[in-house]
């Protein structure tokens, strides 16, 4: 699947002797009747950017000129890796809101080949991460400390959602959003920084947790391998992860750190065996849910130990619903704990994957695969098919 691009060779400062000769322009989306298409060449063309857009619910590989920074805190990065991630396969199904026409992508690492004027601490040359998530400083939110719940930042001004993101092989970022990389990590380990971002804030949330807690991990999708990565790396040996598909489960099973891999089903049985907490003993003192479904979490909750806890971290659908007995959650303390985005976590993310990618951050095991930007609908069908567990865009 990969492919030796024609540029992946052109040193930065032939980059910018290509770009130079082109007019700084900020027309770095097109309407689709002026798409070009770059699917049977193959070949990117070295004064142009290539990325793919969308525009109104459709997907389109399209080139533009090459975009400069506009304002004197901007950055330019020339994009190496970028990941799908299961928002964005929401965005295409119209379930998660998204600018009308952006280039999506927040998932992406790359190396800085323009800055603004005002930019210090950043050089061209340097390999870096996006941070996707801007805030304002100002509001209420912003004030306490709370970025992620921003008024007009956090989640409603994501770069790949809201403006032009990292599916692409230029994209111009405020310079606040841009996180140098140390030289151990790898520009495609990178773009595994900003999911960890979002786990690491969770995991925040869940501590304190004893190495020796008993932790059900729902789903087995990227997020709960890297969930069930992260906490062996962090000492927890005793961690069972449920999974529907068998596929999936082959791929936590693979992961070869002991722990138990079933079908929820499974845990169905056993607790009715057990009779739940008759004894106390059988059951989990935390759950962490990456699957996003409202019943299976219903179900995890019923499966907590006295003082046990419950981390949300996948994304139910909208208005979902389940029954809760607020007595049992009284009876036994148990803790109810949503999880959003990645508040002040990029630099923590930065260094979890620095540590863990030689051990736990192999590509092959965790079930990623490397696409090249024009069979961007081949990635989105193996993603959605479940053949894959993410993908990756090798620009
Ligand atoms: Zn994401
Ligand atoms: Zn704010």
């Amino acid at each position: 699947m990969k492919i030796v691009w024609f540029l992946k060779s052109t040193p930065l400062d032939e980059w910018h002797r290509y770009s130079k000769v082109l007019t700084p322009s900020d027309q770095e989306t097109t309407k689709p009747s002026r798409f070009l298409s770059f699917h049977s060449a193959r070949v990117f063309p070295l004064d142009m950017n290539t990325a793919v857009q969308l525009w109104d619910g459709q997907l389109s590989l399209i080139t533009t000129p090459i975009p400069h920074v506009a304002t004197p805190n901007e950055v330019l990065v020339k994009v190496a890796f970028s990941g799908i991630c299961g928002t964005d396969l929401h965005i295409l199904a119209g379930e998660f809101p998204s600018s009308k026409c952006v280039i999506l992508g927040h998932e992406f690492a790359g190396v800085v080949s323009e800055i603004g004027s005002a930019v210090k601490g950043i050089s061209v040359g340097d390999r870096v991460v996006i941070n996707p998530n801007t805030n304002c400083g100002r509001c209420s939110f912003c004030q306490k400390a709370q970025p992620h719940f921003c008024k007009s930042g956090g989640i409603r001004s994501t770069v790949g959602i809201w403006r032009n993101g990292g599916w692409s092989q230029y994209c111009r970022v405020p310079v606040e959003t841009v996180f140098t990389i140390p030289p151990q990590i790898t520009l495609c380990q990178a773009a595994l920084v900003e999911p960890f971002s979002c786990i690491a804030h969770g995991f925040d949330l869940l501590m304190p947790l004893a190495t020796t807690s008993d932790i059900l991990i729902c789903g087995s999708g990227i997020i709960g391998l890297l969930w069930a990565s992260l906490l062996h790396f962090h000492g927890y040996r005793k961690v069972t992860i449920s999974e529907v598909s068998e596929r999936r489960r082959g791929l936590a099973s693979g992961l070869n750190m002991g722990y138990q891999v079933v079908h929820p089903e499974v845990l169905v049985h056993n607790a009715k065996e057990t009779n739940l907490s008759s004894d106390g003993e059988w059951g989990f003192d935390a759950v962490i849910d990456c699957s996003g479904v409202p019943t299976a979490i219903e179900e995890a909750i019923k499966w907590l130990r006295c003082g046990g806890k419950i981390l949300v971290f996948g994304c139910c659908p909208k208005g979902s619903s389940i029954k809760i007995d607020p007595h049992t959650v009284y009876t036994k303390e148990l803790q109810i704990i949503g999880s959003h985005i990645n508040p002040y976590t990029f630099p923590k993310a930065i260094q979890l994957v620095k540590d863990m990618a030689e051990k736990y951050l192999n590509y092959d095991k965790l079930g990623i695969t490397v696409f090249d930007l024009p069979s961007y609908q081949s990635a989105l069908d193996a993603l959605s098919k479940a053949e894959i567990s993410k993908a990756v865009y090798e620009m």
